[in-house]
């Protein structure tokens, strides 16, 4: 794994949580994206090689509605970039880590991604992440 690629975080409003993360980085928001698979908006901040991923649930199905539930408000994951995600996925799978797809799928900011499930990873939620070239 190559770095930290962004620290995911769960938010009941981005509206709100924009204004709140623009004061605390000193930094705006550089792209809003809505994931319609995932039913969430996003927006992201660039913090020096990494990057801040607020998340907001557009439907009640979402696992971010379900998270901010169960949890309230808080980092959700955290995500690190990889040069090859399918051999990443098949290296953690010999490891014995369990990936919530089978498949990488199409995340927000141009990337392929697949998440491990916190069980397997002492509650963290892990997110990998290629560059769709
Ligand atoms: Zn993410």
């Amino acid at each position: 794994m190559k770095k930290i690629e962004h620290i995911g975080i769960a938010v009941k409003s981005i509206k709100d949580a924009d204004q709140l993360f623009e004061r605390l980085l000193g930094t705006s928001s550089y792209k809003l994206e809505s994931v319609d698979s995932e039913h969430v908006d996003t927006s992201f901040f660039k913090i020096g090689a990494s990057k801040i991923e607020l998340l907001e649930a557009t439907n009640p199905n979402s696992a971010i509605a379900k998270f901010i539930e169960k949890k309230g408000e808080g980092i959700h994951h955290i995500a690190f970039e990889v040069e090859d995600i399918h051999a990443e996925m098949e290296r953690l799978r010999k490891e014995g880590f369990q990936l919530l797809n089978e498949q990488p799928k199409k995340g927000a900011d141009n990337k392929l991604v697949c998440f491990v499930h916190p069980k397997s990873s002492n509650g963290v939620l892990v997110e990998l992440c290629q560059e769709i070239r």
